[in-house]
């Protein structure tokens, strides 16, 4: 994995069909009394061009064997979507949602993107890293050209839901083990890379808040400030929703790690979205905890949530040293309301066969 890769998932930390979509909208009928079918498992990958059709039939058939029931794909490829859906795959499109990066619409629409409480723009000044481009969610061009952008994958008929990462505020504070790689000590928040103070943000806050930001001494203390972001980005998710239900496409996330790390660290406020299905990375080395504190992660997660809709833990492969550890962090995940766990990394044969030891595992 590149050191690019690393923080990639690090900082996302802090990066589905019509069977469930029912459940978020019947609260009568919570997805917990449904829970019968036995562990759903998920990998993220990066699908490669030109591997050979009979290879990755045989390769998702293995996924599916081992109790693998869906793949969230970082790009669009035809030919992986369709074989892992003959496999009996879920096939999700992973997509990274705030953080753009894309050179035309830097060039384009550089006004779109947020900007820190020192006045920078991500556009011209990215905090941390060159590829830390995020766009101010406020802004309704922004919306559309998200939603528009989304409408377009989810129009794909081998295309069975999509799933949004980064789909947050940039890392107000950066997971602890992070800190040294920036030299720097996140102990208090910091105004480079606190978002987002634009002209806009500015204006919808003072009309749904009735106060000025300008005039706030501490605005990083400001609970109307806080609220008023995480609603920002719950819009955009609800919204992206509304465009997966009419399609009857599943919609999902990849989040940081609880609900109040997701809502200190970043202003993602997971709990209130309308999922399919949600995905914390709880990679507990990102955070320098032991393995324990994956049921610990799990619980509070599914606690907040309440049974609108399925919690996978994230797990980061690398964190584990060996197969025991490995498994021993998929019982804390399932032993604690996980419906299954979400694998980043190198899913390899011997990943395979600890996860099937789980088909029929019951100790919940
Ligand atoms: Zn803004």
């Amino acid at each position: 994995m590149t050191s690019r890769r690393t923080f990639i998932k690090t900082s996302i930390l802090a990066g589905l069909s019509m069977s469930v979509l029912p459940d978020v909208l019947n609260a009568a009928e919570p997805w917990s009394k449904k829970k019968k079918h036995g562990w759903k498992h998920w990998v993220w990958i990066n699908p490669k061009e030109g591997e050979l059709e009979s290879e990755l039939a045989i390769r998702y058939k293995k996924y599916y064997e081992a109790g693998i029931r869906g793949i969230f794909f970082g790009k669009d490829n035809e030919s992986h979507f369709r074989i892992a859906k003959s496999q009996g795959l879920e096939t999700h499109r992973w997509l990274w949602t705030m953080n753009r990066g894309d050179k035309a619409l830097l060039e384009m629409h550089p006004e779109w993107y947020a900007i820190n409480r020192k006045g920078e723009s991500c556009a011209e000044k990215p905090p941390y890293v060159n590829y830390y481009r995020w766009l101010c969610p406020s802004k309704e061009d922004v919306q559309q050209y998200i939603l528009d952008d989304i409408e377009s994958v989810l129009e794909k008929d081998y295309v069975d839901g999509i799933h949004l990462d980064y789909i947050r505020y940039c890392d107000i504070v950066l997971p602890v083990n992070l800190w040294k790689n920036y030299h720097i000590e996140q102990i208090r928040e910091l105004p480079e890379y606190d978002y987002c103070y634009c002209e806009t943000c500015r204006m919808k806050f003072k009309e749904q808040f009735g106060m000025n930001i300008s005039e706030i001494e501490y605005p990083e203390a400001s609970l109307s400030w806080r609220q008023f972001r995480y609603n920002s980005i719950t819009n955009i998710v609800n919204n992206i929703a509304k465009v997966a239900k009419k399609r009857d496409k599943k919609i999902t996330a990849a989040v940081f790690p609880t609900p109040e790390v997701a809502r200190r660290n970043v202003r993602q406020d997971w709990i209130n979205w309308n999922l399919t299905g949600v995905y914390p990375m709880i990679y507990h080395n990102f955070y320098k905890e032991n393995i324990a504190w994956i049921g610990d992660a799990v619980k509070e997660g599914v606690r907040g949530i309440n049974n609108k809709f399925p919690l996978y833990a994230g797990l980061h492969l690398p964190d584990f040293k060996g197969d025991a550890e490995l498994r021993e962090g998929i019982k804390y995940a399932l032993n604690n309301g996980a419906g299954g766990v979400s694998l980043f990394g190198d899913v390899t044969d011997n990943v395979l066969s600890v996860l099937k030891e789980f088909v029929k595992y019951k100790n919940v």
